[in-house]
């Protein structure tokens, strides 16, 4: 007869149904990053001056305040003239005066006049077009032109590229090269954008110390520490480091509340299975909000995302190939959305596999992996790891390869997506 402790007495039976029970349990990727992304908002908008902008993220949208170019601009160095005396080229025009960029001439443009214009300077009323100097010869206030011109040719037209009014830049954009140009450009000096969040990074493990102590018996450097720090400091984030934890519940539990006083707070280790991953009681011990626990992909199951008031707390599994792919995939995506940033899309291209991948078990792989442009392709190859805990394997890793949990074992040449990290 069918009996429950029959069942579970049954070792086969067990495990089909604790496996079960634990894929039921567990989130699939695309759906645990909704989550995250879904729970935070942009934080609160702050005024810059313009040499503060650089690195964050415009909270407004942003008009010119005049016609760019101002002017009727000489785009070389050479003569402005009235193309209409040049339509029976060669023609000789008389050298009226020379403009610099910076001055103005004034004065009428008469037939068989020219002006010596240099790059940036205007272009003095009645001409309507320039010449450059490689293409002409003076001598003796004279200027010989050996070819007739189009009218505008080598002018930048007043408001070609702007006019006033008009907008340049977009609410959600990050503030990099071009967009600070823009911002100078148009005199925008006082700047709204999204204030910088501020990120503490919390590695935990009573075996783990920091990389310039010495290493006692049982015990391993901090890698995760500096890791996160540099990668979360590289997106501009003002970075806390809390020093490292020890699985003891007082100690994790203070550093915790230090933690939820920022704006994101990064745990790594504590956060599995096992008697000493004390990080989901302590985070709930201090009134935090575990939204999520485990998600379907590999390295990296045991991922935690929690929220307690305005921080937002996600805990990694203490391997380091697990720190590191975690971040790529949900952390920065999570700090651009806190930034405010809405111009973004990680940078997912279409790669050639450079040899067959062997994939074990459902979840979604996520592989630390090099590739290489070839002749326009990206051809790309996992780097050989011995499992999550082998960063030394990831130096030079410059992607992630993604196996979808749909997907099985991959053959060479396969056409596979990857997330380009570098750059
Ligand atoms: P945990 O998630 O705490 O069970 O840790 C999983 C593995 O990652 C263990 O072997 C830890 O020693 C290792 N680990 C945890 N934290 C770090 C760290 N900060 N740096 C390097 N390895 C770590
Ligand atoms: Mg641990």
């Amino acid at each position: 007869m069918w009996s429950l402790t029959r069942f579970y007495s049954n070792p086969v039976a067990r495990g089909i149904w604790l496996y079960a029970k634990e894929q039921l349990s567990m989130i699939g990727f695309n759906k645990a990053l909704d989550i995250i992304l879904r729970e935070i908002e942009p934080l609160d908008i702050i005024e810059v001056s313009l040499s503060q902008a650089f690195g964050m993220v415009l909270a407004e949208d942003v008009c010119s305040d005049m016609d760019i170019p101002p002017f009727d601009k000489s785009a070389m160095d050479g003569y402005a003239v009235r193309s209409r005396d040049l339509v029976d080229a060669p023609a000789t025009l008389s050298v009226l005066a020379t403009v610099a960029a910076g001055s103005t001439h004034r004065g009428a443009a008469g037939k068989g006049q020219c002006v010596r214009i240099m790059t940036g300077a205007p272009v003095p009323e009645g001409f309507d077009a320039v010449v450059m100097f490689e293409e002409t010869e003076e001598r003796e206030g004279k200027a010989l032109f050996t070819r007739k011109v189009k009218q505008g040719q080598n002018i930048c037209a007043r408001g070609e590229d702007v006019k006033a009014g008009e907008r340049v830049l977009v609410r959600g954009s990050i503030i990099q090269g071009p967009e600070i140009a823009v911002l100078a450009s148009v005199g925008h000096v006082q700047c709204r954008v999204y204030r910088r969040p501020v990120v503490s990074v919390l590695p935990t493990g009573s075996e783990i110390v920091e990389p310039d102590e010495a290493v006692g018996k049982g015990m391993i450097r901090n890698s995760n520490g500096p890791m996160l720090t540099g990668l979360a400091a590289s997106l501009g984030m003002d970075v806390r480091y809390l020093g490292i934890g020890n699985d003891r519940e007082e100690e994790l539990r203070e550093l915790i509340e230090a933690g939820l006083k920022t704006d994101m707070l990064l745990i790594s280790g504590g956060v599995s299975m096992g008697d000493y991953d004390l990080v989901p009681a302590m985070l709930r011990a201090c009134g935090a909000d575990i939204k999520l626990h485990r998600v379907r992909i590999k390295p990296g199951k045991p991922l935690l995302f929690a929220k307690s008031g305005g921080c937002v707390i996600v805990g990694i599994p203490g391997n380091p190939v697990s720190n590191f792919t975690t971040f790529n995939v949900f952390i920065k995506p999570a700090l651009y959305r806190m930034m405010g940033r809405l111009v973004y899309a990680p940078r997912f291209v279409d790669a050639r596999l450079a040899h067959a991948v062997e994939k074990k078990g459902k979840r979604t792989h996520l592989m630390p992996s090099m590739y290489r442009l070839e002749k326009g392709v990206y051809e790309v190859t996992t780097l050989k790891l011995n499992g999550s805990a082998d960063i030394i394997g990831c130096a030079g890793c410059n992607c992630l390869l993604f196996v979808d949990e749909g997907e099985q074992n991959l053959g060479r040449g396969d056409k596979v997506p990857i997330l380009l990290l570098d750059g």
